[in-house]
């Protein structure tokens, strides 16, 4: 047997395990357990996405290997989409760039940009990928944590000013994964001084900007004076379309940035099947797309307002998320995360994530994910209302 690489011993434990293997526990018991934990939609792909990966599954063009930079038709119909949403001008050829999935990209600009030694910024809690990608660099993790009383905002002003010049990327992510939090524009502007002050990149994970409720709009980075010059913003078919298992997403911004990330890619991927670049383009343009859009945010309110109303009930402190499919909330006092949500577990059948896993800071909440439909919801809400309460 060959030992692994270093940076491979040096991947996090596995947060999940224990509570993956209660869950296999649960169901061999032949308990009716209710997922609540991992955030992928339970939603079919529409049919007008379906339809089109329907013809170009049948052109035989589509078989060979795609451009490396990525389809032009596909580039054009993701500036155009960031025009029509967001007010902001790319230039397909320079300014966007597909990916395997936002993933792959997130895990890769560290490689295109971290030697050994160097530091990225990093939210806690936050998506683990961020903190990954910067470990496989050879880069180290500054933690800005995501607390309550700041909106689950990184402090900047936090930040020791030795640790601001050394850094080379920072990542933020709005609307907010685990926390549901969202950034106002104003602080966006504070983000892009800092990053111009500091001469580092912004790296934006926008995967969730289309799911926000009652109206509200959560803005692009690029929406901002001066970010294109110092950021990137990381984007999804994922969860816009029930696509995540089709993996298309895509970067836009700093032509400088992802030009580099586009040259190491070059390097070792042969970019994305074109059958599903082509209907990536559907998927941004076809006139369906603002209703069902529409109709995404609709359904996720509806589950949200059942998840917020009931446990408010339950004495809960809770504020309803403006964004995003999760809904953040602190564990009763007296328990850890951990321990929380292996009691729901235990006593309901209903499984929900430890805000732990998402980094220290994500200690004493846990996160509940939309992804099942209203009257299951209830379901599992009547369940915990039943054994548990708040405080
Ligand atoms: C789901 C998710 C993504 C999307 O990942 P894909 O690789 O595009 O499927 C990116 N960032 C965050 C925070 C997510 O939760």
């Amino acid at each position: 047997m060959v030992k692994p690489a270093e940076r491979i011993q040096k991947l996090p434990r596995y947060l999940f395990a224990e509570i993956d293997k209660k869950i296999q526990q649960k169901l061999q018991e032949g308990v009716d357990v209710i997922k609540l934990g991992i955030g992928d939609p339970d939603m079919p792909t529409p049919s007008y996405i379906i339809e089109r990966m329907g013809e170009e599954i049948k052109n035989p063009g589509n078989f060979r290997y795609p451009p490396d930079e990525g389809l032009d038709e596909f580039k054009e119909a993701v500036a155009n989409y960031y025009r029509e949403r967001h007010g902001v001008s790319l230039a397909p050829s320079s300014d966007v760039l597909p990916l395997l999935g936002s993933k792959e990209g997130i895990a890769h600009i560290s490689f295109s940009f971290v030697d050994p030694g160097d530091v990225n910024l990093v939210p806690d809690p936050g998506y683990p990928v961020y903190g990954i990608g910067t470990l496989f660099a050879g880069g180290e993790s500054y933690k800005m944590p995501l607390k309550e009383e700041n909106n689950f905002l990184p402090d900047l002003d936090a930040i020791p000013e030795e640790i601001a010049q050394k850094a080379k990327l920072m990542f933020i992510n709005y609307p907010n994964n685990p926390t549901g939090a969202v950034a106002p524009p104003e602080y966006l502007e504070k983000v892009v001084h800092f990053a111009r002050k500091h001469e580092l990149l912004i790296c934006h994970d926008a995967a969730y900007t289309e799911l926000a409720y009652e109206g509200y709009r959560p803005v692009s980075l690029l929406e901002i004076d001066g970010a294109k010059e110092v950021g990137i913003e990381f984007n999804s078919l994922s969860k816009t379309f029930n696509m995540t298992g089709w993996r298309i997403g895509y970067v836009v911004g700093a032509p400088w940035a992802v030009e580099v990330l586009g040259r190491f890619k070059t390097n070792i991927d042969s970019g994305l099947f074109k059958a599903i670049q082509y209907t990536g383009v559907e998927a941004l343009t076809n006139p369906q797309r603002d209703r069902f859009i529409a109709g995404l945010q609709e359904t996720y309110r509806q589950r949200r307002d059942v998840v917020v109303e009931n446990l408010r009930e339950m004495g809960w402190p809770l504020e309803p998320p403006r964004a995003s499919f999760y809904v953040w909330a602190p564990v009763p006092p007296g328990y850890t995360s951990q321990e929380f949500v292996a009691r729901l577990l235990d006593e309901t059948g209903v499984v929900v994530t430890p805000g732990s896993g998402f980094g220290q800071y994500g200690e004493g909440y846990f996160r509940i994910a939309l992804t099942v439909d209203v009257p299951r919801m209830k379901e599992a809400m009547e369940r915990i209302k039943k054994v548990i309460s708040f405080g």
